[in-house]
């Protein structure tokens, strides 16, 4: 099953936008198959788009607390999330990290989403690519601290997206290419091995991000042989998006 995931960020600003592109996106689905596909729009449109999201799309969030409920103004439980229909929900994004989630929170808000059986997509990536190899001990950093805790039994849920930051959004410094996302991904299962075991390490499904489009999917998908996308910008516009996931479908 490849995964195909819709970051909408902080977009877009009208109610009625958020129906029309979430009730495009769903009827560019409705003949796909083998692709698990999941939009995450910003909070406040969750609610709207659920009652629509009867179909293959699954809902999801783009972040979420790390308890189920108590005196923590602004945030949004993930078991809020999964009462409202959410599946899946994004955590430790490079944009929440800029923000002020540092790992250990990332590891708290991990540990919650699986103890309410949010699917989690853990987002990992450096900032920046050092030729000394100092972006190896980031990557090796991130997952090691979101998931020393969490048993062994709950990671056949889990699925990790590698974003490198430099590659992400409108201030992206560079596209990465689908031969380094393997070699990450590589790498990234050879960490997941040591904090879990082989064959557990296998089964996470491992995504590329970073300014993903309707030229590239493909190859990523394919060279890089990722088992999924996390598209931002992109997912924006339904037809953009359709491309993708035709792409997706194809291979
Ligand atoms: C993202 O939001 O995770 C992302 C990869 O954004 P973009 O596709 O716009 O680079």
């Amino acid at each position: 099953m490849r995964y195909v995931i819709a970051n909408w960020k902080m977009y877009p600003q009208k109610r009625e936008d958020a129906l029309r592109i979430f009730s495009d996106t769903v009827a560019l689905t409705q003949r796909l198959s083998g692709i698990r596909v999941a939009i995450c729009p910003p909070f406040v449109w969750l609610s709207l788009v659920a009652a629509a999201a009867k179909s293959l799309v699954w809902l999801g969030a783009q972040d979420a607390a790390w308890a189920a409920e108590g005196a923590f103004t602004g945030e949004i439980s993930p078991a809020m999330l999964k009462n409202i229909g959410c599946k899946m929900v994004i955590v430790g994004h490079s944009e929440r990290r800029e923000s002020g989630d540092t790992d250990e929170i990332v590891a708290q808000k991990l540990a919650a989403a699986f103890e309410y059986r949010l699917k989690p997509i853990l987002c990992v990536g450096e900032r920046e690519r050092d030729l000394s190899g100092g972006y190896l001990k980031v990557l090796r950093a991130q997952l090691e601290s979101a998931l020393r805790k969490i048993p062994k039994s709950e990671l056949k849920l889990l699925v990790i997206a590698y974003e490198p930051v430099w590659a992400i959004g409108v201030r992206a410094r560079g596209a990465s290419t689908p031969e380094d996302f393997l070699e990450q991904s590589i790498y990234i299962r050879k960490i997941l091995s040591t904090l879990t075991d082989t064959a557990t390490a296998l089964r996470v499904p491992i995504l590329y991000g970073g300014s993903v489009d309707r030229e590239n999917a493909a190859p990523f998908l394919d060279r890089g042989r990722a088992h999924g996308l996390l598209v931002g910008r992109e997912s924006l516009d339904a037809k953009e998006f359709g491309k993708i996931l035709l792409s997706a479908e194809a291979l």
